[in-house]
């Protein structure tokens, strides 16, 4: 009766655990996709319901309102088990008002402020870092009246959550990244890019340990020139210092996404000059490729009605998880991209 039994077991155990068509299917499953999945229009609203409040005071750099909000995404780092790359616990850049005051002339009366950084280290070469950003202070309150900034940069601020908690769940399954991730909140934008200038001068990270920076600066409405075809987003730099970026990007999008990308404000001749207007720019003028995802402006644009009731959800969820594919991309392939164009133009001036 025992050997009996014993041989059941065996055989349970031998049906469970090999079989060529489990492996396989194992294999046949894009965890890219999977992943990605997770991150959802239904939990971006949640968070940014809360998130463009109006008890967080419209973010003011310094102010209380962007202390709540640099509390709220400690605590959901914190609930998350994503650790930070500080030091345990604390999940702070600090900035003071005298570096403000130094650094910006519109800073000069800034108190202390904090980026907000989160860390998933990489199974494989935990020395390369992807840092994905975005801002989460926005111009605070005028008149009397909450501007509270959903989409700018509510919008990137919740997809940074929703990416590290997709990035996260993965790593717990044991899959990858293989680099490591950066998840960057930097303050201080709305007065002239200065939480990204602190930490591109103060990095965590060596700076030529870092592989890119995807930045995402409002990515939740639809402007005047897309309002037929709203499931676009504007691109940004992606060409500008590294071709293998660029094209990487496209190809993830025409995978995954197929989200319109509109390269418009990508031309150097463009008068808006969006490239130098948002926190990646700190990132390029090292030489460090970058992408910049943006819908372009709107008529609540820095005005007290950019409510979270008038962001598109499912665009939001959609560009979210462009980013995510592409960080996920850079972050697993084999070789490290490089900033091609660089090279190029070294060359060229030899
Ligand atoms: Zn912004």
């Amino acid at each position: 009766m025992k050997n009996i039994v014993y041989i059941f077991f065996l055989a349970f155990v031998f049906a469970c655990g090999s079989g060529k068509d489990v492996s396989k299917n194992e294999e046949n499953i894009d965890y890219a996709v999977k992943y990605a999945n997770t991150i959802t229009a239904k939990d971006l609203g949640n968070h940014l319901f809360t998130y463009a409040s109006d008890e967080f005071e419209g973010r003011d750099t310094g102010t209380p309102g962007q202390k709540k909000a640099v509390n709220y995404l400690k605590d959901f780092y914190v609930g998350q088990g994503i650790g930070s790359p500080i030091a345990e616990g604390d999940y702070f850049q600090e900035i003071k008002n005298e570096w403000f005051a130094k650094n910006s002339r519109r800073g000069r009366n800034l108190k202390d402020s904090e980026n907000v950084l989160a860390f998933i280290k990489g199974t494989d070469k935990p020395d390369e870092v992807i840092v994905i950003s975005a801002h989460l202070d926005h111009v605070g309150v005028r008149n009397e009246k909450v501007y509270n900034g959903a989409d700018d940069d509510g919008s990137g601020s919740v997809a940074l959550l929703e990416i590290a908690e997709a990035f996260k769940m993965a790593a717990d399954a044991g899959k990858g990244p293989k680099r490591s991730i950066l998840f960057l909140h930097v303050t201080g934008e709305e007065r002239g890019l200065l939480g990204s200038k602190f930490y591109t001068e103060n990095p965590i990270f060596p700076l030529e340990n870092t592989v890119c920076n995807l930045n995402i600066d409002m990515i939740g409405r639809v402007d005047q020139r897309n309002k037929e075809n709203p499931n676009y987003v504007y691109l940004i730099g992606s060409d500008k210092l590294s071709m293998e970026l660029h094209n990487l990007s496209e190809a993830i999008n025409k995978k995954y996404t197929k989200i319109k990308l509109d390269y418009k404000y990508n031309d150097e001749n463009d008068p808006n000059r969006f490239y130098y207007r948002s926190d990646h720019y700190n990132f390029a003028k090292h030489n460090i490729p970058i992408i910049f995802y943006f819908n372009g402006t709107h008529v609540d644009y820095h005005k007290d009605t950019d409510t979270p009731d008038k962001i598109y959800y499912e665009l939001l969820q959609n560009r979210a998880r462009l980013v995510f594919h592409t960080a996920w991309e850079v972050a697993n392939r084999e070789g490290r991209i490089t900033a091609d164009k660089l090279e190029e133009k070294k060359e060229e001036t030899k």
